[in-house]
C-alpha cells in the first residue's frame, strides 16, 4: 500500500460507479488518483473530462482520467460496479451468470497487470460476485471485499433515528447476510447509544412496537425495488457507502462496516461471502466480527449462507 499516492481504479462507469466517484471528489482528499475504466471507452473518457471540470470547485485536487488495465499495476483498490443492472421484478441472483462472464473479462486483466491491493466489488447479486471475484483472482480473502450490506445496514439506521426520533449515528444495528431477499436484522443487536432496543420495546411506558420492527426490516429489505419501480436503478446511496468503504481502507480507520466477507468458521460458516460486520483497515478485512446471536437469528443467518452457497453451486465457472 502506498501512503504517499493513494490511487483507486473504477471500472464499470455506469450510474454506480459514477455516483461513487462523484462522492469520492466531493468528499475530497480521500485518494489523489481515480482512473475510470468501462467497456465503453468513450463514456469512460466523458465521465473523467466531466469530473475534472468540477476539480476547481472541489475540496482538494486529484488526478482523474480514463484508462486500461495497465493503471491497475500500482493500484490501491479496484473498486468494480461493471455489470448488468437489476430490473424491474428481477431478483439479484438472476444476474449471476451475465455477471460472472463480465467478472472473467475484468479480473484476468486486472491480476495481469501485477495489481496487489484490495478488491471492492458492488456488482449484484453482490455476494456471489465478490466470492467469484475471490476465486478468479486467488488473492488472499482479507484482501477481496464486497460492499455486502453497508448500504442496507445505513438504510436500517436512517429508519431506526427517524422512528426513535434520534440521530442515526446513536443508533448501533446491522443488516446481515445476503445483499438480498434473506437479509435480516438481529435485534437482538440493536442498540440505541447502549441502551438494547429490545429493552425499550417491552417497557409498558411508552409505544414503539416489536411490530413496528418487523416493518422496517421488510422497509429496508424492499427499499431497493421500490427505487427501482420509482427510478429504474439505485446509485446515490451505494455510491456514497463505496466511498465509505474505500476511506476506510486507505485511512486505515479500523472502522466496522458490514462488508460482504469470507466466513472461515465464524457463524458455523465457511466459504461463503457473505454481510457481517468486520473491521476495515489499511490491508482490507482485519477481523470478522461474530455477534452473540440468539437461536432464532443463527438460524436465518445459515438459511441465507445456504442460498449464497447453493448459487455460487450452480455457477460455471
Ligand atoms: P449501469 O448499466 O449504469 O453501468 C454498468 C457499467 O458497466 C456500464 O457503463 C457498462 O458499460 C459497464 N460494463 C459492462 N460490461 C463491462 C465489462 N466487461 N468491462 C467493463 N465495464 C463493463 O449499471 P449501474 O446502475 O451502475 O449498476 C452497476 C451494478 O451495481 C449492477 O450490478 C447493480 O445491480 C449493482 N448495484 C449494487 C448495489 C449494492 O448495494 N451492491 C446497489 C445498486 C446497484
Amino acid at each position: 500500500m502506498n501512503n504517499d499516492r493513494r490511487k483507486v481504479v473504477l471500472i464499470g462507469t455506469g450510474m454506480v460507479g459514477m455516483s461513487f466517484a462523484y462522492a469520492l471528489v466531493n468528499q475530497g482528499g480521500i485518494c489523489n488518483e481515480l482512473v475510470l475504466v468501462d467497456v465503453n471507452k468513450d463514456k469512460a473518457m466523458g465521465e473523467a473530462m466531466d469530473l475534472n471540470h468540477g476539480l476547481a470547485f472541489a475540496k482538494s485536487n486529484m488526478k482523474i482520467y480514463a484508462g486500461d488495465y495497465h493503471d491497475c499495476k500500482d493500484a490501491d483498490i479496484i473498486v468494480i460496479a461493471a455489470g448488468v443492472a437489476q430490473k424491474e421484478g428481477e431478483t439479484r441472483l438472476d444476474l449471476l451468470q451475465r455477471n460472472t462472464e463480465v467478472f472473467r473479462s475484468i479480473i484476468t486483466p486486472v491480476v495481469k497487470s501485477g495489481f496487489d491491493g484490495i478488491f471492492l466489488v458492488a456488482t449484484n447479486p453482490v455476494d456471489i460476485m465478490t466470492r467469484v471475484t475471490y476465486e478468479l483472482s486467488r488473492f488472499g480473502a482479507s484482501r477481496v471485499i464486497g460492499t455486502g450490506t453497508s448500504l442496507d445496514t445505513a438504510r436500517l439506521r436512517y429508519l431506526l433515528g427517524d422512528y426513535f426520533t434520534v440521530d442515526p449515528k446513536n443508533i448501533h444495528a446491522y443488516v446481515i447476510g445476503e445483499h438480498g431477499d434473506s437479509e435480516f436484522v438481529p435485534l437482538s443487536q440493536v442498540m440505541l447509544a447502549t441502551k438494547q432496543v429490545s429493552e425499550i420495546l417491552s417497557d409498558p411506558r411508552n409505544s414503539y412496537t416489536a411490530d413496528d420492527m418487523n416493518k422496517i426490516e421488510e422497509q429496508v429489505r424492499t427499499a431497493a425495488y421500490k427505487i427501482i419501480e420509482a427510478k429504474r436503478a439505485t446509485y446515490y446511496g451505494i455510491g456514497m457507502a463505496i466511498t465509505r468503504i474505500v476511506k476506510a481502507i486507505l485511512g486505515d480507520e479500523n472502522s466496522v462496516l458490514t462488508v460482504s466477507a469470507k466466513l472461515c468458521g465464524e457463524y458455523d460458516s465457511r466459504g461463503v461471502f457473505i454481510g457481517v460486520p468486520c473491521i476495515i483497515g489499511r490491508n482490507g478485512v482485519k477481523e470478522v466480527l461474530e455477534l452473540s446471536l440468539t437461536e432464532d437469528e443463527k438460524e436465518k443467518f445459515r438459511s441465507s449462507a445456504k442460498i449464497l452457497d447453493e448459487s455460487f453451486d450452480g455457477l460455471k465457472m
